[in-house]
Formats: C-alpha cells, sequence, structure tokens
C-alpha cells in the first residue's frame, strides 16, 4: 500500500435518506501491516442507529486519549479517543448533529458535543459542522469510525485523573491536563 491514506469510500446500503457510508481512515505509523478493509469486513457504523454517518477526507493530524472526568462520564468509561482533522476534511451526512451540553472547561467555557439526534452518541464536539472558521480542527470521537482498530493515541490529556490502571506507553506524549491549543 504505498500511499496509507485514502479518503473515505462509501456506498449506499438502505433507502433514500439514509446514506450509508463506509469510513475508512489510516496513516502509515498508525497501520504499518495490514490489508486495506474491504466493505465485507468493515464494520458498518457511525452512530449506534445508522441515522447519522460522516466522511473524513484528510488523514488525521493527531490521535489522541483524553482522561479527563468529562470524558470519563460522557463516555462512561476511562477515557475518550479523539482523532484530529481539519475542519473542512468532516462532512455528516444523514441526520443533522445535535448539541448537547459537554461539561465546562476550565477556563470556563461551555463544551458541546454533537450527538446524533436518535441514539444519542457522541460524534463530535467544537463548532457546528459547516460553520468551522479557516483553520479550525475538528475532534472527531475515535470509537465512531467504521475501523478502530488502527486507532493508537500517541498523546495523553488529563493524565492527572486517569483511572489508575491505565498504564500510559513510555513514548506517548503526556500532558497533566489541558494540552497546548492546537
Ligand atoms: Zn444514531
Ligand atoms: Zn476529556
Amino acid at each position: 500500500m504505498p500511499d496509507a491514506w485514502y479518503p473515505c469510500v462509501g456506498r449506499s446500503r438502505q433507502g433514500p435518506g439514509l446514506e450509508r457510508l463506509i469510513v475508512q481512515i489510516t496513516t502509515d505509523e498508525m497501520r504499518p501491516v495490514q490489508e486495506e478493509p474491504t466493505y465485507e469486513t468493515a464494520t458498518d457504523r457511525g452512530c449506534v442507529c445508522g441515522a447519522v454517518r460522516y466522511e473524513v477526507t484528510h488523514k488525521p493530524t493527531r490521535v489522541y486519549a483524553c482522561h479527563c472526568t468529562d470524558c470519563q462520564r460522557v463516555t462512561t468509561s476511562a477515557f475518550s479517543i479523539g482523532v484530529s482533522v481539519p475542519g473542512e476534511a468532516f462532512r455528516v451526512t444523514g441526520k443533522e448533529l445535535q448539541p448537547v451540553p459537554g461539561g465546562i472547561t476550565e477556563g470556563g467555557r461551555a463544551k458541546t458535543r454533537w450527538v446524533c439526534p436518535d441514539c444519542g452518541i457522541w460524534i463530535c464536539g467544537g463548532v457546528k459542522v459547516g460553520t468551522e472558521p479557516p483553520d479550525y480542527t475538528r475532534h472527531v470521537r475515535g470509537g465512531t469510525l467504521d475501523d478502530t482498530s488502527w486507532l493508537r493515541p500517541t498523546l495523553h490529556f488529563f493524565a492527572r485523573s486517569k483511572q489508575p490502571w491505565v498504564i500510559l506507553p513510555e513514548d506517548a506524549t503526556v500532558y497533566e491536563a489541558a494540552p497546548p491549543r492546537a
């Protein structure tokens, strides 16, 4: 695979109005040796119910894990995984995302989570999709990708609140709190 990055590909699997896209993104570092997933092997999902699908047309600029208490609460897990891409490279198909509260930053700013209106799955944060200012970075929730096998966070945020049993890789870039703004 000479160029490991390839944009999303998709096909329609259901009736009109519910286009189903298979999102496949990868990079050289993240999946060094693996056959490309095919339509037959890729898991078909975006949100859980399938009403929201999205496409990403640029390779991720970073993959990170956030161990903040908001992410722990929202995911009901130990951390969330974020995939950062240029704002214009992320577009939603199917139903429009709905904004819901996502907690408060240390600076006092209210965070927004954008979720599927039907099943409530968290797709991304930030400004409304389609209203990104220039040079905007979109943080997509990694678990909603069709193929998550290549996700390996190299940055860890809010390590101060990580669960004690989470052992970070020695080569990881670790921030005790929020990272510098990307
Ligand atoms: Zn849904
Ligand atoms: Zn977080």
